[in-house]
């Protein structure tokens, strides 16, 4: 390690002379170079795994990390009088990427490489990311979120394609992020970008000219789909997106020595939800250019890819209407018609047809029909996607239909976040379980040892002390660490219902008022962004916003009760703030969460999840015990059957039961109007009774009851302890080591 030769002589300093920023980039530099002469993964067959988004969040110590000298480095900077926490905070966080599905490719990644397997990510190097979210007046505002410097960990290849438009011809530019296994080969991460991006196109906020393609097509993440305008601007990223990647895998197989006709021999391809879709007719273009005929081109493709589904909302499901592929990709309709025919001639069924009525194109369809393999992300999700969203599918093909339950890279969420519980596993069960995630069952022979568990809580605590310092430090935001941290930390949805834990801090608060005081403070914390046009999403924001404004200013309630909204969370502050938890929220109305992953995060953590039977609570569940996990709601089962029957009246229960009136009527009462805005505050208002589609008032009465057990539960400490020794202890089946292992059993055969 040559930190003081690179420090020398980019800087002319020596290591201790150096400011922050000049040490991150001489790292930076140091770790990039390390990365270089590391082996990379090789084979015959290699997967790629297409993805709109990659969350990968800051890299500099989850890589310092992997290449086993982040302690040698932290050492030598201390000796300095350098702090490596403050180096850290000089990186800008790539944010490429929404919330879970985005994480779950970047934590893929790393398990990809840390297994030494032969694949890589292929994804768009967005100039600015997801948005940076800003509260003016408690309300969300965007504005843009750059990352990239003139040094970062883009490696600027000669890779460059000529990708075809309907009407005009970009030339793309593809940029690789080296990602460095833990102990083991690196893989690459290999983002397509077009060299005509301008970044001036920018204007108010996050608005820019959106029909103005070869200026805007890699500017960001996801742009704005409330018009066509945007929604036809997707469909140019996932081609460029796709078309970049399939002349990627056919220039690499080639080069192995592939003549295509074997191309599924050297290459899967795990299309990530439907963005990357375009693929499967993208490459069998490609190979019919190459000369190869229709039938043997839609064999090999089919036999290349597989799909993984990740959400039974239909809004999500993708489906676009022919004239936006009509002037967008031209060339790729009479393939399309093509797979479309073929599934007509043979099956009747219009719910299983590619092109429907309305001249829409399902993407997913299309996925099902022509991959090999169909994957849910967790027990739950893939049983509901089998029984009821995909049930005419499942009857057609039975076998591609598989589940993987989601995992997450312990590295970054244990190893990095939380060094002081990383460090206490470690000297109980020793460091195999870095390795082998199954080994953290070992601690379970800890769950009666007294001072394990006081060392547990201990550790806890530091963590929310060190997440009060940084919350005060960054956003000027002051917490109480003896009070029990109450987090809900993921994007602002309806179906994830911070509405709910909303409502249920109405609720407390007039508790509180009425004498009924908590024994200990809760802080209830929130992190979200909303999807900048989800007009209900931000009437929460404001909504919580709201509160905390409020209660913070009321004598009588704010000793007992804190309401804290975290701005702009993102990769950067989960790790903060999930080693700091007590209670985590993974409250989604059942049946409409997949997986879910941040409750992964949690347990791995020691925090005690309250939770509905949804997504992969369900496998937490059945590891921990109900002693354990808090579990409350309505069954999907029976979720699913309101559904059906369309017998779900909000107004009934609004109506009939006290509690849940006047906590729904305080958000348009006096004191709420005097904190907010009486547009959003009626608007969600009238949407809470009127609609409430993802069903918050069926579940509120046991949602408070389950919150005031586990309160009440936290008061015994050594019993609270033995929880999280427990819920840390059966994670290790979360690892997303364990997840790659099993796509590749079932899926990649690599
Ligand atoms: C893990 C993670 C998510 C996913 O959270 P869920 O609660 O599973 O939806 C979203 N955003 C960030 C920044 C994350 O780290």
């Amino acid at each position: 390690m040559d930190l003081e030769k690179i420090t020398l002589k980019r800087c002319d300093k020596k290591i201790a002379q150096c400011t922050n920023e000049e040490l991150y980039y001489s790292l930076l530099e140091m770790t990039k170079d390390m990365a270089g002469e590391k082996e990379s993964s090789a084979g015959k067959r290699k997967l790629y795994y297409i993805s709109a988004e990659f969350l990968i969040g800051k890299l500099l110590s989850n890589n310092l990390i992997n290449l086993g000298i982040y302690d040698e480095v932290k050492e030598l900077l201390a000796e300095n009088g350098k702090n490596i926490s403050e180096i850290e905070e000089v990186e800008p966080e790539p944010s490429l990427g929404n919330g879970g599905l985005g994480r779950l490719a970047a934590c893929f990644l790393d398990s990809i490489a840390s297994l030494g397997l032969n694949g890589d990510g292929v994804g768009l190097n967005y100039h600015y990311g997801l948005f940076k979210q800003v509260f003016e007046n408690h309300i969300q505002n965007e504005t843009p979120n750059p990352w990239m410097e003139k040094e970062s960990w883009l490696h600027k290849t000669d890779v460059s394609y000529d990708i075809l438009f309907g009407g005009f011809t970009l030339k793309s530019r593809l940029y690789d992020i080296d990602v460095i296994g833990y102990d083991n080969r690196t893989t690459k991460l290999h983002l397509f970008d077009v060299e005509t991006v301008d970044e001036t196109l920018v204007g108010d906020g996050i608005s820019f000219d959106k029909e103005d393609i070869a200026r805007n097509l890699t500017l960001f993440l996801y742009p704005d789909d409330s018009d066509d305008k945007g929604r036809i601007l997707r469909v140019y990223q996932q081609y460029f997106m796709v078309s970049n990647a399939a002349r990627l895998i056919i220039d690499e197989a080639i080069a192995r020595g592939s003549n295509l006709h074997d191309l599924h021999e050297y290459a899967a391809i795990q299309i990530n939800d439907t963005h990357p879709s375009m693929v499967i007719p993208e490459l069998i273009r490609l190979l019919l250019e190459r000369g190869i005929l229709m039938d043997e081109a839609i064999s090999i493709v089919s036999q290349t890819c597989a799909y993984t589904n990740h959400t039974i909302l239909a809004e999500a499901l993708e489906k676009w209407p022919m004239h936006f592929l009509e002037k967008a990709v031209p060339q790729l309709l009479p393939i399309i018609f093509e797979l479309h025919n073929r599934v007509t001639e043979k099956y009747s069924d219009k719910s299983v047809a590619i092109i429907d009525d309305e001249n829409r194109v399902h993407m997913a369809h299309m996925d099902i029909h022509y991959g090999y393999s169909v994957n849910g992300v967790a027990y739950l999700h893939t049983e509901i996607l089998k029984n009821s969203e995909l049930n005419n599918f499942y009857k057609i093909y039975p076998d591609k239909f598989n589940n993987k339950t989601n995992g997450i890279t312990f590295r970054r969420w244990l190893l990095h976040c939380n060094h002081e519980l990383a460090d206490l596993i470690t000297e109980l069960i020793g460091s195999g379980y870095k390795k082998d995630a199954a080994e953290l069952e070992k601690l379970e022979k800890y769950v009666a040892d007294e001072t394990v568990l006081n060392r547990l809580l201990a550790i806890k605590k530091t963590k929310k002390t060190q997440l009060g310092e940084y919350l005060w430090r960054t956003q000027g935001i002051v917490l109480d660490d003896e009070s029990i941290f109450d987090i809900q930390i993921k994007r602002l949805h309806e179906y994830k219902r911070q509405q709910m834990n909303a409502l249920y801090v109405i609720h407390k608060y007039f508790e509180i008022k009425a004498g009924k005081k908590p024994s200990r403070p809760v802080t209830v914390i929130f992190g979200a962004k909303a999807a900048p046009a989800y007009v209900i999403a931000k009437d929460i924001i404001h909504l919580i916003l709201c509160l905390q404004e409020l209660i913070s200013k009321d004598p009588e309630v704010a000793p007992y009760l804190r309401v804290v909204m975290v701005e702009n969370y993102n990769v950067t502050l989960a790790e903060k703030l999930i080693p700091a938890a007590d209670i985590h929220e993974q409250i989604s109305l059942a049946s409409k969460e997949a997986s879910g992953t941040s409750n992964m995060k949690f347990m791995l953590n020691g925090a005690v999840a309250i939770g509905t039977m949804d997504g992969a609570n369900v496998e937490m569940h059945q590891f921990v015990g109900d002693d354990n996990i808090y579990i409350f709601g309505e069954s999907s089962e029976a979720v699913i059957e309101h559904y059906e029957k369309a017998d779900y009246v909000a107004k009934d229960y609004y109506e009939k039961d006290k509690d849940i009136k006047r906590a729904i009527d305080f958000i348009v009462g006096e004191e709420m109007l005097a904190v907010g805005c009486k547009e959003n505050l009626e608007r969600l208002h009238k949407e809470l009774i009127g609609k409430d589609w993802f069903m918050t008032l069926p579940d509120f009465k046991d949602y408070v009851a389950t919150k005031e057990r586990i309160y009440a539960d936290y008061e015994d400490r050594s019993a609270w302890a033995k929880k999280m020794l427990v819920n840390i202890s059966k994670a290790g089946f979360f690892s997303s080591d364990r997840t790659i292992a099993q796509y590749n059993e079932d899926i990649w055969k690599l």
